[in-house]
C-alpha cells in the first residue's frame, strides 16, 4: 500500500487547504477531542488506517455499509460496472431495475427518483410537497436531521410555539420563515400547532426512527397521531427513512409501524456505499416532477450505474438472507457484551443504551426512555468522548460523536463481536476510566 504518512501529519496538511480538514464537520473529531484517523482501506468489518492499524468499524460510513464494507457479492458487481459504464446521462436499464425492485416491495412507493444524496432527496420531496399543496409552511421536529439544506438546517426558537431559528449561519431568516419545528414525543404540541398554521402547512416531516440526535426511538401512538392530524388538515407526511430505510427492514420504519406516509426519502444504504438517494411516493405526487409535471429536478450523475447496481446487489442480498433478523440478534448482543463491560470498569457513569433494529447508542441510564433531545443526561458528550477514546486506541471505531448511533453489519460476525469484548476489555483493564 502506498505510504501516506501519519493522521497527525495528513491532518496538519488537510486543514490548510480545507475547511476544518475535512468534507463533512463530524468526521473532524470536534466533538470528541484529538486528532481524526485517516483510513487508507476497508474490508468486511474492518478498517485500516494510513499506519495500517486495524480497528473493527461500527460507524460503517455513516450507515450505508449494512453489509460491511466491500461485500464480495457487492464487490463483484461493482468491479463488472467498471467495465461497462461509469456515466451515461441518458437513459439505461440499471436504474430501471433497482426502481421496479424497490415499487414491487414497498406498497407505498408508487413512484420513485433517484438523486445523489439524503439531503438532495428531502429537498427535492419538499419541493414537490409544497407544489402538490399549493401550500408554503413545512413543519420538522426538533433533534431530527434532514440534510443541510436551508429550510431545515433549523432549531427550535424561542418565543412562539413552533417557530424555527437558523442552526447555521449563512441561511437567512425568509429561508427558514416556512419553517415550523416542534418538540417530538408531544401531539399535544401537533394538534395545536395545526388547529392555527394547518391551513398554511404543506407538509409534516419527520424521521420515524430519528437517528441523528443519538437515537430518540418514538411512541407509535405519537407517530400516529401526528399523522392522523396532519392529513385531517389537508398536509402531507413525509417519512425521512435516510438512515431507517432498509436498515430496520426492507419497508423501512414505515413498514415497522405500518404507517403509509405520502412521501418518503432514502439515502445511505440504497447507494449500497455509493452517492444515492431517492424520493418516492404516491404516483400522483411523483407525477409532478419535471418532465412528466411542473416541479423542476435534475441531476447529471443521477442514477449513477455503480450505486444503482451496487444498491440493487445489496438489497437482493438483504432479502435473501434475512439480514434484518440476523442483525438484530448480533446488535443485541454486542451492545449488551459491551454494556456489561462499561459497567463494570466504569461504574460511575451509569451507562445504559438504546437499541432499535441494527442501530445503537449508549447513554447514561434515565428513569425513562429518551424521546426527546432534552431529555439527554447531562455530561452525555464528555462521557461518550472518554469511551471513545479508550476503545480507539485498543481498535475499535465507534463515530467521533456522543450525538452518533452506531451500527452493525452482517459482516460482523460472532467472532468479530468476541474480538470486539476482547478489545474493550483490554481497553478498560489498562486506562481506568
Ligand atoms: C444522513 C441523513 C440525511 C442526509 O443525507 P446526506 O446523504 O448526508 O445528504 C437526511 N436525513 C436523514 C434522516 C439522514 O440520516
Amino acid at each position: 500500500m502506498k505510504s501516506y504518512g501519519s493522521s497527525e501529519e495528513l491532518f496538519l496538511r488537510a486543514k490548510k487547504v480545507v475547511p476544518g480538514g475535512v468534507h463533512s464537520p463530524v468526521r473532524s473529531f470536534r466533538s470528541v477531542g484529538g486528532t481524526p484517523v485517516f483510513f487508507q482501506a476497508a474490508k468486511g468489518p474492518l478498517l485500516t488506517d494510513v499506519s495500517g492499524k486495524e480497528y473493527l468499524d461500527y460507524c460503517l460510513s455513516f450507515g450505508p455499509l449494512l453489509l460491511g464494507h466491500r461485500d464480495p457479492e457487492v464487490e463483484e458487481v461493482v468491479r463488472e460496472t467498471a467495465s461497462l459504464a461509469w456515466s451515461f446521462g441518458a437513459a439505461e436499464p440499471y436504474s430501471l431495475e433497482l426502481a421496479e425492485w424497490i415499487v414491487s416491495r414497498i406498497p407505498w412507493v408508487e413512484k420513485i427518483r433517484f438523486v445523489n444524496s439524503g439531503t438532495e432527496a428531502v429537498m427535492s420531496a419538499l419541493r414537490v410537497a409544497r407544489a402538490a399543496t399549493g401550500r408554503n409552511k413545512i413543519l420538522k421536529f426538533d433533534g431530527c436531521y434532514h440534510g443541510h439544506l436551508d429550510s431545515l438546517l433549523v432549531k427550535a426558537g424561542s418565543g412562539l410555539a413552533g417557530e424555527a431559528s437558523s442552526d447555521s449561519a449563512g441561511i437567512g431568516s425568509e429561508l427558514i420563515g416556512n419553517t415550523l419545528v416542534l418538540p417530538l414525543d408531544d401531539e399535544s404540541a401537533v394538534a395545536e400547532l395545526f388547529a392555527r398554521e394547518g391551513k398554511n402547512i404543506a407538509v409534516l416531516v419527520i424521521e420515524p426512527l430519528p437517528a441523528n440526535y443519538g437515537l430518540l426511538v418514538q411512541r407509535k401512538e405519537f407517530l400516529q397521531k401526528i399523522v392522523e392530524i396532519a392529513r385531517s388538515h389537508g398536509a402531507l407526511v413525509l417519512f425521512d427513512e435516510v438512515i431507517s430505510g432498509f436498515r430496520v427492514g426492507l419497508r423501512g420504519m414505515s413498514g415497522e409501524l405500518g404507517i403509509r406516509p405520502d412521501l418518503v426519502t432514502y439515502g445511505k444504504i440504497i447507494g449500497g456505499g455509493f452517492p444515492v438517494g431517492a424520493y418516492a411516493g404516491r404516483a400522483d405526487l411523483l407525477d409532478l416532477v419535471a418532465p412528466q409535471g411542473p416541479v423542476y429536478q435534475a441531476g447529471t450523475l443521477s442514477a449513477s450505474p455503480f450505486g444503482m447496481r451496487a444498491g440493487l446487489a445489496t438489497l437482493v442480498k438483504c432479502e435473501r438472507e434475512n439480514v434484518y433478523s440476523v442483525l438484530e440478534e448480533r446488535t443485541k448482543r454486542l451492545t449488551d457484551g459491551l454494556l456489561a463491560i462499561f459497567r463494570k470498569y466504569d461504574p460511575d457513569s451509569d451507562w445504559s443504551v438504546t437499541a432499535h433494529s441494527s442501530l445503537f447508542w449508549f447513554h447514561r441510564s434515565t428513569p425513562s426512555p429518551i424521546r426527546t433531545v432534552d431529555s439527554i443526561p447531562n455530561g452525555h458528550k464528555e462521557a461518550f468522548a472518554n469511551v471513545f477514546h479508550l476503545l480507539l486506541t485498543e481498535g475499535i471505531y465507534l463515530a467521533p460523536s456522543g450525538y452518533e448511533v452506531g451500527f452493525t453489519s452482517l459482516a460482523h460476525t460472532s467472532e468479530i463481536l468476541e474480538k470486539t469484548f476482547d478489545l474493550a476489555e483490554k481497553a478498560f483493564k489498562k486506562n481506568k476510566v
